[in-house]
């Protein structure tokens, strides 16, 4: 028979050795699996260095990784579509009274006898879901809202016409602006792989799960703003049993419901009254938004007035975190470079391309249908 042996580590994560015992009861071998971690990561842990990962097409969004196993092992600073290693915490019993585990890289339980056999044999810990493709990215970048006067947040989507023609599809990146003065210069503006916003310092308050950071991934982002831009209602739930935000995506953001399975500790004791599709950009972007309303821009553009010029067209998207007290415009956002260099970062009203007028409605069902999600 081969069980578990947990022996906790001075740093908060707990040891997991297999253990088989001979019939009599004798253990005839012991093996080093990984890491357990805390359902919470301490103030130290978080302090540490950290990676946020993703994937695409699933339903559960991710928590952050710490664990030092998973973090040694990951193949760079950032990747995309790569297998990573699985990140387990406790996770209650199973019916027959055996331990199970959650792991929360690849979102599956973990602890049947079978996965403990297979352990023992590879010495490896892995759920039955450790081959999804995952993407990474390790300390990503984070911006304290009190400390700039401007900042916003849209979800990256490929362009909707381009002068090279139809652009190729590609994953949701995360679109961030910060002005130093309110209107000013913008002083980033830059696609990243992932955010971490703090909008407060009230510091470790609340364990692990410090609800003054918000993660922003790419699928949680293009999940929001397609639920904004046509109106689908989002809500918000934390879990019961360990405090994380959660986080549903996929058919489970379009589709609300009352039961909702933790990703953080996978326990499934999250109820809500009322049916809700939940993120936690929700209260993070109804917090901090001050002027809801949008502006139509007026300003008109004919791309043919510049022959050769290459040039990107997108539909402006609503921000998923705008902190100006200006309205966002809403209009049609277009680049175009003249001798290589950028003439045009605008938004318009109206753009006429090969003497017709685009439509922004068109030029969003494109980029949505361009993003691999
Ligand atoms: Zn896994
Ligand atoms: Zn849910
Ligand atoms: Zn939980
Ligand atoms: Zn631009």
């Amino acid at each position: 028979m081969i069980t578990i042996e947990r022996i906790p580590e001075p740093d908060g994560s707990i040891a997991l050795w297999s253990v088989e015992t001979a019939l009599e009861g004798s253990a005839i071998g012991r093996r080093l699996l990984g890491h357990e971690q805390p359902v919470r990561a301490s103030a130290s842990v978080r302090g540490a260095a950290h990676a946020i990962c993703w994937s695409s097409g699933r339903t559960l969004g991710n928590v952050e990784i710490f664990n030092k196993d998973v973090l040694t092992a990951l193949p760079g600073q950032r990747g995309e579509d790569v297998e990573i290693g699985c990140d387990l915490v406790e996770a209650g019993r199973m019916r027959n009274g055996a331990r199970r585990w959650w792991c929360r890289t690849h979102q599956a339980h973990w602890g049947t006898k079978t996965d403990i056999a297979a352990a023992h044999s590879s010495g490896h810990l892995l759920c039955s879901s450790h081959t999804q493709p995952m993407s990474f990215v390790v300390d990503p970048p984070s911006v304290r809202l009190d400390q700039h006067a401007e900042v916003g947040v849209w979800c990256s989507m490929p362009p909707a016409v381009t002068s090279a023609g139809v652009p190729r599809r590609r994953r949701p990146k995360i679109h961030v602006h910060i002005r130093e003065e309110v209107a000013g210069k913008k002083v980033l503006d830059a696609d990243v792989d992932a955010l971490i916003v703090q909008y407060g310092t009230s510091g470790d308050l609340f364990g692990g799960t410090d609800p003054t950071t918000v993660n922003i991934t790419p699928p949680a982002a293009f999940e929001f703003v397609t639920a904004l831009e046509t109106g689908r209602t989002m809500g918000y739930v934390a879990c019961r049993d360990c405090g994380a935000p959660h986080l549903d995506l996929g058919e489970f953001g379009r589709v609300a419901h009352t039961k909702h399975l933790c990703g953080n500790c996978g326990r499934d004791g999250i109820r809500t009254a009322e049916p809700i599709a939940s993120t936690p950009l929700k209260p993070l972007h109804d917090q901090f938004t001050s002027e809801p309303a949008f502006v139509d821009v007026d300003r008109t553009l004919n791309i043919d007035d510049y022959p050769g010029a290459p040039f990107a067209v997108w539909a402006s998207t609503p921000a998923v975190l705008w902190t100006s007290d200006r309205p966002q415009e809403r209009g049609i956002h277009v680049h175009l470079s003249i001798d290589g260099k950028r003439e045009i970062d605008d938004t318009y009203g109206s753009v006429i391309y090969r003497g017709e007028e685009l439509r922004r409605a068109d030029l969003l069902t494109a980029m949505i249908a361009k993003t691999l999600v």
